[in-house]
């Protein structure tokens, strides 16, 4: 006999009603059933209308729950969007290319995106951005950086659970992994991250920033060879993002010491750090 079937009578509907609610991970019905019955009443809106209503009500929650949850997931160091980014500040960046992307295709499409630029220059502000748009368009997202990812893997090695990290991140469906290109590789973690965007190739999307032109990519993973087999997966389905600007980190500097004239100091409030 089911559980339902087992309620004692002398419980009242309201009680069953949370009960089956809650059973049934609605939520929102829960919270609003009573206010919307109001409502409802007030407009004389008969009962499909009703139910139509908490439905509604339903589900544009349970779309909110989602992608907080998909932003939760996807490790963000920082929130940034496209909202604060100034595309005047960068005109080296194809900004139709950008506001295209952020529309997240290339993602159904399994491409990848490689931002290539000096530091400063809005790579991980444009990384963020593209980020959180493909969590609101209901993809799965993983930010990284190069160096932490490698660490990750490594760890993983030592710890015999290698297979599961890299099935994790095979499957989500955009790897974002950030600053390739300050730090060189260990022979073994370039082969590490190798199997990851190989095993990646076709199935998922990744987005690679990188302070260095595709050219000293040989430097960071320590093979010519490995390299041109990575590039060749990587850049088979790409869009390449050049932001060839000045750092606009210094640019802001000196807007600041500008305006404090006689203070030869420079403090980047954003990052705290004196250039
Ligand atoms: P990079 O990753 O290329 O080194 P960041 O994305 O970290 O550069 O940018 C450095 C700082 O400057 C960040 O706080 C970022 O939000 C800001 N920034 C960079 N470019 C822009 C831009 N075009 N518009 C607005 N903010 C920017
Ligand atoms: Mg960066």
């Amino acid at each position: 006999m089911s559980e339902i079937t087992q309620v004692p009578t002398s419980v009242t509907p309201a009680v069953l009603l949370s009960d089956h609610l809650k059973a049934l991970k609605l939520p929102t019905f829960m919270r609003e059933y009573d206010k919307v019955a109001m409502e409802s009443a007030q407009d004389r809106a008969d009962y499909p209308r009703y139910l139509l209503r908490l439905c509604e009500l339903e589900r544009i929650d349970r779309e909110r729950r989602m992608v907080e949850r998909r932003i939760r997931m996807a490790r963000f160091p920082q929130t940034k969007s496209f909202d604060t980014f100034d595309f005047v500040a960068q005109p080296s960046l194809n900004k139709a290319l950008v506001l295209e992307l952020a529309r997240c295709d290339w993602i159904t499409k399994r491409s990848n995106v490689v931002a290539l630029g000096p530091s400063g220059t809005g790579k991980t502000h444009l990384a963020l951005a593209l980020g959180l748009s493909a969590c609101q368009k209901g993809q799965s997202v993983a930010f990284v950086t190069a160096a932490a990812l490698v660490h990750e893997l490594m760890e993983a090695r030592d710890e015999r659970r290698l297979r599961k990290l890299q099935q994790q991140l095979a499957q989500v469906k955009l790897l974002i992994i950030d600053e390739l290109g300050y730090v060189p590789f260990t022979a073994v973690g370039s082969e590490l991250l190798f199997e990851v965007l190989s095993q990646r190739y076709e199935r998922g999307s990744t987005l690679i920033t990188s302070n260095l032109p595709f050219d000293e990519w040989p430097s960071v993973f320590g093979s010519e060879r490995l390299t041109g087999a990575l590039l060749d997966r990587l850049t088979h389905h790409v869009h390449i993002l050049e932001m060839n600007g000045d750092s606009y980190r210094l640019a802001a500097s000196r807007k600041r010491q500008k305006r404090q004239s006689g203070i030869d100091i420079i403090i980047d409030e954003q990052e705290g750090v004196m250039t």
